[in-house]
């Protein structure tokens, strides 16, 4: 899988793209664009608007870290024509409409807030006390603490390699509701271990039903230790077909 395809996958883009991915001095650019003519979402009430009214000024949001690599999004959003609200921007995928960071960021801040001091969190990812101030009161704003993990049941592991043959990331899915559960360094045995160890321990491993792979990946020793009940399927296409039915 090609980075461009990875990121949009894990920022959920349906009516955008990422055109390109490029690494500068000391950051990691993500380049997004509309995607043809599919709607936009009014960012007020999330209607669908035939009408593009314009095109506002280009904006840049941080995101999560590639590795040691801040990581920015840049994207010109658009104001739409919402038949209820009138000329609103649209509405982003990654990001709340005031933020200047991605929900994955502002979520893995608040996370570690909880376990750091706020100064800690902000050395730790790059950011200024102040912002993480902001992201932490807007996560409780949210109600993040409330959010409930569900069981999960079909996952993919999948390698991510930003040019053939140059292999960076395993990405783990959740086939049915189609989001991204973890991301970790490397494609090794012992590095996709702490997913079903740490991520997920043992109490959640025992509602794995099915379990998708290449058959070439290193990974279904650790599916017969952890998940032992798991189905491993190696042809995704038939299960995607049958969740998506
Ligand atoms: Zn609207």
């Amino acid at each position: 899988m090609l980075v461009e395809t990875h990121y949009r996958k894990q920022l959920g883009l349906k009516v955008h793209r990422v055109t390109k991915v490029e690494v500068t001095g000391d950051s990691v650019v993500v380049c997004i664009d509309r995607l043809g003519r599919r709607l936009l979402r009014c960012s007020v009430c999330l209607r669908r608007c035939q009408k593009v009214h314009g095109l506002g000024r280009q904006r840049e949001w941080r995101d999560l870290a590639f590795r040691d690599l801040p990581l920015k999004l840049r994207y010109c959003p658009r104001r739409v024509d919402c038949p209820r609200c009138g000329v609103r921007v649209e509405d982003l995928p990654w990001a709340e409409p005031w933020a200047r960071v991605t929900r994955g960021l502002s979520h893995a801040v608040a996370t570690l807030a909880r376990e750091l001091s706020w100064k800690g969190t902000a050395k730790q990812f790059a950011l200024n006390w102040k912002s993480v101030a902001s992201i932490v009161r807007r996560a409780v704003q949210y109600g993040l603490q409330n959010r409930q993990r569900p069981p999960v049941r079909v996952i993919g592991i999948d390698e991510v390699s930003r040019r053939k043959g140059q292999v960076y990331l395993t990405v783990v899915y959740d086939l049915e509701r189609r989001v991204v559960l973890w991301v970790g360094d490397g494609r090794t045995e012992e590095a996709v271990a702490t997913y079903f160890t740490e991520e997920l321990g043992k109490r959640r491993c025992r509602t794995l039903e099915i379990v998708c792979m290449d058959m070439w990946a290193a990974y279904a020793n650790l599916v017969r230790q952890y998940a032992p009940q798991a189905l491993i399927l190696f042809d995704r296409f038939h299960i995607m077909q049958h969740l998506i039915a």
